[in-house]
Formats: C-alpha cells, structure tokens, sequence
C-alpha cells in the first residue's frame, strides 16, 4: 500500500504501461464523481481562471449572509451572491458566494436550469439602481394584460425619473424580465440608468412608495394631478385582484428592505423550472444583447462609478424597526389567522418553501421562542417524501437556535419529525448572528414597536380546536424549558 506517486492520486509509471486503461477508466470515474458533485452540492467551489488584466477571480463562500457582507465590504469589486441548496434536508437552504460578477456569471451560466437558484444580495450600504417586483395571480385578473400595465407603469417612472432629477430615462436602459407561468404574471424590471443612482435600496422604496401613492390618489380622487395632466392612460388598470380579495397595484412594495435577497437573471425559485429571462416585450436589451451584458445591467448594486447619488425621503423614518420580542414575554402563547406576524423575513422565508401554498395560521410560543406555522394548499411531507392527499402539515421555526423542522398532522405521521435545518440569516436579521448591527440604530427604543395591535397578541386568538389539532399531532414545543 505504498503508493508514492506524491500526492497527485496517480502512479507516474502507469501512464505509459499497460495500466493506461486502468487509469482512462479512474480518470473516467473521476469526471463522473466531479459531475455528480457538481450537481448535488449547494454551491459550486471551483473558479475559472482569469488573466492578470481580467477580474478580481476571488471566490468565496460563506454559511451566513453577515459573514459574506462583511468580507464584500472590504472590496467594491465584490458582490454577494445567494446560493438555495437543492440537496435533501436542506431545502431552501441559502449559502452566500462573494465574487465578481463576471466571475460569477461564468459560472452560474453553465449550471443546468435546476441549480440555478441564485440571487443577488442587496446589501443595504451600497448604491441601488431603481427596480420593480411586479406580478399578480392571472385566475383572478382573467381581463388583465400585464404587457399593456407594465408599458403604462414605466412611462410613469420615465415621467417622474425625468421631472424629480432632471436626468434622461430611455427605453434602451430598461431591464425587463420574465418568468410568468400560465397561474402568475411575474416581472422584474430594472432601470440601468447611466446617470444617476440611489443611495441605498431603501431610497428606492421610499420613490416607488411614493410613485404608488401617486397613482392611487390619482385613481381614488379622480383629480386632476401632475401625473395624469402628463399622461394620457387610465391608471385603473394597474390595480388586480388579490388572494385576500382586495384590489391593490400590480407593483409588489416588499421587496426594498434591508439586504434584499433579489433573484439573478436566468435563475429559478428553488424547485420551480421558471427562469427568469428576457421579457418578450423588451425593449432595452433584447434578444441580440450578449447574455452577460443583461446579466450585469440586470445586477440591482451594478452601478457605473460615474453615476451621481440621489437621495429619496428620510430612510430612518420608513426603515422597519426590529419585532419586540420582549414585549411578548407576558403572553404565554398567541395565535393569529392567515395574515403576517411580527417576523416579515421569517413569513416570506416560509412563504417561498411552499410552492404555491400559504400560511394559514402562525402562532407564537414565547418560553420556546419557537413560532408554528400550518400551511395551506402545500403538503409535502418529508416523512413520506411526497405530498399527502388531505392532511396538512406544519412547521416548526426556532428563533433562539435558528433552525426549523416539518411536522405532520397526518395520523400515520404522528410523531414525526423531519431534520432540522439552519434557518438562512436573511430570514432572521435581526436575529443575533445574522444582521444585527443593522438594527443597531433603531432598536434603543423597543416599547415603540410592539405589534400594531396589542389585542391581536391576546388569548382570545387561541381556540380549542387548534390547541386539540396540536396536541394530537404530537408537537414537542415546551420540552426544551422543562415543561
Ligand atoms: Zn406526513
């Protein structure tokens, strides 16, 4: 078993010898065990080489999103990057990649379709350019043309681009991406304006807010206003029909917080087979463009050096502060119906492991710091590995150690429960451990961000047919304080 051939793997000697087959077939395994390496791990590791001329070829992953910033902090060339992992037990699993983009892309282009669940990290201290999350369920908006919306919506930008910084807007600098499938009418757009760029993302929000507002009191007052003296469209048709059954704009205002997780140009939400690629109704960049042009101008903190820095209303003021958790100390379990709790990024994190599905209900357990949440319309069950026909299942989210876990509400599931898995740090930012020095600056004064409505924290929100569906379903909540 002495086998010096200095570490390289193989014998110098076989090469030439008989033994060329015999080493044709290793190197053949070899490939295939570096092929099935490639498609099972959640990030790849390797890195294409560059010249000394070309980008920086650095190359490095992070478990955490905080890890990442930092070490992209040190280098403005650099750019975080989010990985989903689509290995088992670790579904929807993020890890963070800092590199170039360029570097990056090269990479990322090659992967196939399902591996290519990636976003770019916004991080909240770099410069932003403008873009817009649109969609809306097409079931319930069966008269809605979102070709003809987004068309409307981006003269009003162009329009309040122009009047509010006196800077050009053209046609030829919009992004427009799409990965609407036959149930949803879903958009990216974004202005890669060379001019001008925003401080921040929360700037950003802070001007589609605005822009929001603006369309909504020209539709709700029909007064005259500046928009609708300057253009000529009937802002109506940009409101839909939501699942709550309300009408609301097209124009999705959550996706401008803090280290915004925004998916790339030609990835997938984790276990769908839906890029998201150039619009058919593109105007800038078009189907001629090179793949790696749309990629870098699609890149929200891709921002020309010569650009200036505007500025739009007061952050601090709109910036959400961080969920009291003390201030629920006092109750000892709350529970509310389908609709947000206190923990934004921990709802949409959920959100979007449940293909299609909803939250149904979440509820709250303040010895545990755990907080359940059932799900509707989803029920993949990893005891079974599919989906059952009836019976929901549940999950369990542990603030205090940041993992998460499924369990079942299927009889023959009872007692079950799946792996835990790590919760990604941009689901809990203000968790210690993910963003906290974010929150450092508004957190001095928790008694002004208890929940909108101290009743809503209250027992009476807690029914018995619910305490009986937990209890039947086995749920270890209070074991680990001693209860
Ligand atoms: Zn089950």
């Amino acid at each position: 078993m002495s086998n010096n051939s200095g570490g390289s793997g193989h014998d110098v000697h076989s090469f030439y010898g008989k033994k060329a087959s015999k080493l044709i077939r290793s190197l053949k395994e070899k490939i295939e065990r570096r092929e099935e390496e490639f498609s099972t791990r959640p990030v790849p590791d390797m890195c294409p080489r560059y010249g000394i001329l070309g980008p920086c070829p650095a190359w490095d992953v992070f478990p955490t999103q905080l890890a990442a910033l930092d070490q992209a902090e040190q280098d403005p060339t650099l750019f975080v990057f989010a990985f989903e992992s689509s290995t088992f037990g670790g579904a929807g699993k993020r890890q963070f990649v800092v590199a170039d983009p360029r570097v990056f892309y090269d990479n990322f282009r090659n992967r196939p379709l399902a591996q290519r669940t990636a976003y770019e990290v916004i991080p909240v201290h770099r410069r932003s350019k403008l873009y817009f999350d649109l969609e809306f369920e097409k079931d319930l908006n069966e008269s809605k043309d979102g070709v003809a919306m987004t068309k409307v919506l981006i003269s009003i930008v162009q329009h309040l681009i122009e009047s509010t910084y006196n800077v050009p807007c053209p046609h030829e600098k919009i992004v427009n991406l799409d990965s609407s499938t036959s149930k949803k009418f879903s958009k990216h757009l974004i202005f890669d304006l060379e001019s001008i760029a925003f401080k921040n993302n929360l700037n950003v929000g802070n001007f589609v807010r605005s822009l929001c507002e603006k369309i909504t009191k020209s539709c709700t007052d029909n007064s005259t206003t500046d928009l609708t003296q300057s253009i000529d469209h009937d802002f109506h048709s940009l409101f839909v029909n939501t699942k709550d059954g309300h009408k609301a704009l097209f124009i999705d205002q959550g996706v401008y917080s803090r280290n915004r997780n925004f998916r790339l140009y030609q990835a997938t939400k984790y276990g769908k087979n839906t890029p998201l690629l150039l619009a058919h109704d593109a105007t800038g960049f078009t189907f001629n463009s090179n793949d790696e042009d749309i990629f870098l101008a699609s890149l929200v903190t891709f921002v020309s050096p010569s650009c200036r820095t505007v500025t739009f209303g007061d952050q601090e003021l709109t910036d959400r502060p961080k969920p009291a958790l003390s201030s629920l100390n006092n109750v000892k379990c709350a529970a509310r119906l389908a609709s947000k709790s206190p923990f934004e990024e921990l709802d949409d994190f959920i959100s979007n492991q449940i293909n299609g599905g909803t939250i149904r209900r979440w509820t709250y357990f303040d010895k545990t710091q755990t907080i359940v949440y059932t799900i509707e319309g989803y029920r993949y069950c990893h005891n079974i590995g599919r989906e059952h026909k009836s019976n929901g299942i549940f999950y369990v989210v542990n603030i205090a150690t940041m993992t998460w876990y499924q369990k079942c509400f299927d009889p023959e599931c009872r007692g079950y429960k799946s792996a835990e898995w790590e919760l990604p740090a941009h689901s809990v930012p203000w968790s210690r451990g993910a963003d906290e020095a974010d929150w450092s600056n508004n957190s001095s004064d928790e008694s002004k961000s208890t929940p909108q409505n101290e009743t809503q924290w209250s027992k009476e929100w807690w029914d018995d047919e619910y305490d009986v569906m937990m209890q039947s379903a086995d749920i270890d909540l209070l074991g680990r304080s001693g209860y």
